[in-house]
């Protein structure tokens, strides 16, 4: 008895055929990719080929697994069709004899479809989490498409690598067998290289570990770049994966199992870019008042459009099919967060960027127009990504109000010692900084002119917010995006 077996190991879960009396001909057609060769018997099916209307496609016969009792070699002899490991022979036929004087009638063609199950992820660990923490449904399976399976980051501050552990369905014919796990930088991917070093995280610098929600599965290191783990008797095999935390790191697993000619994609995935949106101010800390209508406060301004930024930056991010994790340093006009928390809220999320939402007051009522604001020069450690961030995020806005009052104008940025842009909080260092964090000014409040054109209750004001929110969230991706 030879039933084809799957590339997995898995037996086919179904044959089709055609006609009763086939003889030399024989048609394969993969539906997935093979993971060992495949060897096809030339078959001869059993008691139910006199009953099959061969001539319509549609009354198919389908044999499923448990009957496949029922199928024994064909004659005049049993041949054997090879299909290598690694080919994707989806939807094309291979031939197996030379074609027969009566080529074209059903009766002397036979086909076999056969439809493997795959090499795939089944479960990654640890679940993704949402902004407030909580385990995000659904998130131990793989996503299909875009964005790519996300890696995440635990605990950043300490272990400055996002990582995720694997379980794979392999098959239980192949137990026993090693696997050697491998990764490069997504192909065709922006950007195109794995940005960050596995030497920054002081306990993570191999790119594969042993898992440790899956166990370890006869984990051996086999350089800082290979790893090997063993598939077990259930045919699964599993791992743990480490990246550089840095958003949009894209990245190709491949496995190569033991005995096969060539490694198999495994997954594609991506460290998603991480934002946190902080707008100024809070609950009794109001922030600016405006100067000729008090009914208009900092906070309030402030919130708004952080929420208007955070729905644009989710769209924008959906758009272009990169992951996003977006955090809010608060989400009601009645909080009110600790600027030093604030930061340090960036660093415990793993951000890329933190950005603050203010609006300016001074006692000059002349003075008006927008500035963003930097950490001191003495105090910085990464002063120059900080200053590009500011520059473009600046110039943006100033365009969003310059759009609704020509009396808008730029204003150079501001230096100084605030605590929500703190290098020490964001756990940067001169040696390691992933995160950029700004101050921008929107317009002042003490401005006559500028409060009534930015004031919300005013129809400009609702332009500039949702202009500034829609060109504001295209900086944000770029900067992630184009971050070396
Ligand atoms: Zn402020």
């Amino acid at each position: 008895m030879t039933v084809p077996n799957g590339g997995n190991g898995e037996e086919v879960n179904y044959l089709r055929y055609w006609g009763a009396n086939a003889t030399r001909k024989v048609w394969v057609l993969l539906n997935r990719r093979l993971t060992e060769d495949l060897e096809v018997p030339f078959l001869k099916i059993g008691t139910k080929a006199s009953t099959l209307d061969y001539q319509n496609e549609g009354t198919w016969l389908e044999v499923k697994i448990d009957e496949a009792t029922k199928v024994t070699l064909g004659d005049p002899e049993v041949v054997k069709l090879t299909v290598r490991a690694g080919e994707n022979v989806s939807e094309t036929g291979v031939v197996l004899d030379p074609l027969e004087a009566n080529e074209g009638t059903f009766e002397n063609e036979r086909r076999y479809d056969v439809d493997l199950l795959p090499v795939e992820v089944v479960e990654l660990s640890p679940k993704v989490k949402d902004e407030d923490g909580n385990d995000i449904d659904g998130s131990e399976k793989p996503n299909t498409g875009k964005p790519l399976t996300p890696f995440v980051e635990v605990d950043p501050f300490a272990n400055r690598i996002a990582h995720r552990e694997l379980k794979v369905k392999i098959g239980e014919a192949l137990k026993g067998k090693k696997v050697t796990w491998t990764l490069e930088a997504l192909p065709g991917a922006t950007p195109a290289t794995i940005r960050g070093e596995w030497d920054d995280s002081p306990i993570h610098k191999d790119r594969f570990e042993a898992s440790t929600a899956y166990g370890a599965n006869g984990f051996r290191k086999v350089s800082q770049a290979s790893g090997e783990t063993t598939i077990g008797a259930d045919g699964h095999t599993a791992i743990r994966v480490n990246i550089p935390p840095i958003g949009f790191n894209q990245v190709r697993i491949k496995i190569q199992i033991e005995g096969m000619s060539n490694p198999v994609d495994l997954i594609d995935m991506e460290v998603p870019g991480v934002v946190v949106i902080d707008p100024g101010h809070g609950d009794h800390d109001s922030g600016a008042v405006g100067r000729t209508d008090n009914t208009v406060l900092e906070k309030d301004l402030a919130l708004a459009y952080s929420l208007s930024l955070r729905q644009k930056a989710i769209d924008k991010f959906a758009a272009e099919k990169h992951g996003l994790m977006i955090v809010m340093t608060r989400k009601s006009t009645t909080e009110y967060l600790d600027n030093t928390l604030r930061a340090e809220l960036a660093r415990d999320k793993g951000a890329d960027i933190f950005l603050s939402i203010h609006f300016n007051s001074a006692a000059s009522i002349t003075a008006r127009g927008t500035e963003y604001v930097s950490l001191s020069a003495g105090l910085q450690v990464n002063a120059a990504e900080d200053d590009q961030l500011g520059a473009t995020v600046q110039g943006t806005t100033l365009a969003a109000v310059t759009a609704s009052d020509a009396g808008a104008r730029h204003r150079d940025p501001k230096y100084g010692s605030y605590f929500a842009l703190k290098d020490t909080s964001y756990g940067n260092t001169a040696e390691y900084h992933p995160i950029r964090g700004v101050i921008v000014e929107v317009e002042f409040l003490s401005h006559e002119t500028a409060l009534e054109t930015v004031k919300l209750s005013n129809a400009t004001g609702a332009v500039i917010q949702a202009k500034f929110a829609a060109d504001v969230s295209t900086d944000i991706y770029n900067n992630i995006l184009n971050q070396p």
